[in-house]
C-alpha cells in the first residue's frame, strides 16, 4: 500500500511540452480518477507514474520513494489499459499467472495467487478458457487478473472500460469499485466518461492541455467549481452559462427583462458582462412566450430534457422530471432560483465569489 506525491512534473516530447509542471497529492488506498478532453495528457501522466514515459523534470514519489528514474518493474505499479492485450495461446489461468511464471516465481505460489484473483474476479469457471472464447468484459477480468497477481502498491488504470457495451461498462463499473473496496489498495484511473468519475472517485482530478485545472471530491467539484471549465466539463447534461450584466450591485440577464438579482462580490468587480452557470436541472422551462425557443426535446420517460436557444444563439438545457410538457419550435421563458446560480467571469472563465 502507498500513497503518491508528484512534484512539478513536467513532459516534453522533443521540444514539445505537453505536461507543464503538474503538483499532485494521492493518500494510501485513494480512488484517483484523472479526467479531462482528449489530447489533455491525462495517458502521458499516467505512463510517467508508471515509468512507461521518463519524467523530463519533476520528482514522483511512491510510498515516500523517490522513483522519477527508476524501472517500471520496480516501482509496486500494475496498469490495465484499454486494450486487454491477452496472449491468445494461453488459457485464462496462463494469462493471469504468465508474469509471476516470467519472474520465476514458484509454481505452488503462482497458483494459489491465481486462484486468489480468479475468486475475486469471479474466473473461477473460466480458468481453462481461451481468451476468444470469452466476453470482453471477461477478457478485461482477465486483465485485472493479471494486475492483482502482481500484488502492487498502486493500480493504473487507463480507460479500461472503452472497449465495452453499455451493459458491460455498468457492470465491470460496479465489480472495480468493488475491487477497491475489497483491496483497499491506491487506484489511479482515467477516463473520459462522467459517470465512471463521479460514481468511482475519491477524488477527481480535472486535467486540461497539459495542467491541473481543479481536484476535488466529486460532488464538490459539481457544487463547487472554480472556473467555468471545470463547471462545463463536471456534468452531464453540461452546466449551462447564461449572459448577464452586473451593475451597482445587481445582475440582469440580458434574456430574461425585468429580473435582477441583488449579487456582491468578493474582489470588488467593475460593472460589466458576468456568466451565470447553472444546471439543468436548476432551470425551469415554463410555458409562457418569451425569449427562448424550443430546439429539441428528449424525454426519457422519468426526466425530460428541453433545449433552448435565444435569438442570440445562446443555447441551455433545462431538465424536468417527468414529461416536458412543451413542443419543439414553442416560445417559451425560464424560471431559476438565484440560490443555484454560480457566477463567473466571462473573459479569464474564473469563478466570482459572492460577499
Ligand atoms: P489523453 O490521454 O488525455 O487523451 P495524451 O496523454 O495521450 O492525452 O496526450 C497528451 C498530449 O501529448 C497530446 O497532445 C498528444 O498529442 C501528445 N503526445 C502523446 N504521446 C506523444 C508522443 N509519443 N510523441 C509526441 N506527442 C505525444
Ligand atoms: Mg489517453
Amino acid at each position: 500500500m502507498a500513497g503518491l506525491n508528484l512534484s512539478k512534473i513536467k513532459k516534453s516530447y522533443g521540444k514539445i511540452e505537453v505536461i507543464h509542471g503538474v503538483d499532485l497529492d494521492i493518500d494510501d488506498g485513494e480512488f484517483v480518477v484523472f479526467v479531462g478532453p482528449s489530447g489533455c495528457g491525462k495517458s502521458t501522466l499516467l505512463r510517467m507514474i508508471a515509468g512507461l514515459e521518463e519524467t523530463t523534470s519533476g520528482q514522483i514519489d511512491i510510498g515516500g520513494r523517490d522513483v522519477t528514474h527508476v524501472d517500471p518493474a520496480e516501482r509496486g505499479i500494475a496498469m490495465v489499459f484499454q486494450t486487454y492485450a491477452l496472449y491468445p495461446h494461453m488459457t485464462v489461468e496462463e494469462n493471469v499467472g504468465f508474469g509471476l511464471k516470467m519472474n520465476k516465481v514458484p509454481k505452488e505460489e503462482i497458483d494459489e495467487k491465481v486462484v486468489r484473483a480468479s475468486d475475486i474476479l469471479k474466473l473461477g469457471p473460466y480458468l481453462k478458457r481461451k481468451p476468444k472464447a470469452l466476453s470482453g468484459g471477461q477478457r478485461q477480468r482477465v486483465a485485472i487478473g493479471r494486475a492483482i497477481v502482481r500484488g502492487p502498491e498502486v493500480f493504473l488504470f487507463d480507460e479500461p472500460l472503452s472497449n465495452l457495451d453499455a451493459e458491460l461498462r455498468l457492470e465491470m463499473r460496479v465489480e472495480i469499485a468493488r475491487l477497491h473496496k475489497e483491496l483497499g489498495t491506491t487506484m489511479i484511473y482515467v477516463t473520459h466518461d462522467q459517470v465512471e468519475a463521479m460514481t468511482l472517485a475519491d477524488k477527481i482530478v480535472v486535467l486540461k492541455d497539459g495542467l491541473i485545472e481543479q481536484v476535488g471530491a466529486p460532488l464538490d467539484l459539481y457544487e463547487n467549481p472554480d472556473n467555468k471549465f471545470v463547471a462545463g466539463f463536471i456534468g452531464s447534461p453540461a452546466m449551462n452559462f447564461i449572459s448577464g450584466e452586473f451593475k451597482d450591485g445587481a445582475i440582469t440577464v440580458n434574456a430574461i427583462p425585468g429580473r435582477s438579482l441583488k449579487a456582491e462580490f468578493k474582489d470588488n468587480r467593475s460593472a460589466g458582462p458576468i456568466s451565470l452557470g447553472l444546471r439543468p436541472e436548476h432551470i425551469q422551462t415554463v410555458s409562457e412566450p418569451g425569449n427562448y425557443n424550443v430546439d429539441l426535446v428528449e424525454e426519457l420517460g422519468g426526466v425530460s430534457y428541453i433545449y433552448l436557444s435565444t435569438q442570440s444563439g445562446e443555447k441551455i438545457i433545462s431538465e424536468k422530471s417527468g414529461r416536458a410538457n412543451v413542443k419543439i419550435g414553442e416560445s417559451v421563458s425560464i424560471s431559476f432560483d438565484p440560490v443555484h446560480a454560480l457566477y463567473f467571469d466571462p473573459e479569464s472563465g474564473l469563478r466570482c465569489y459572492s460577499v
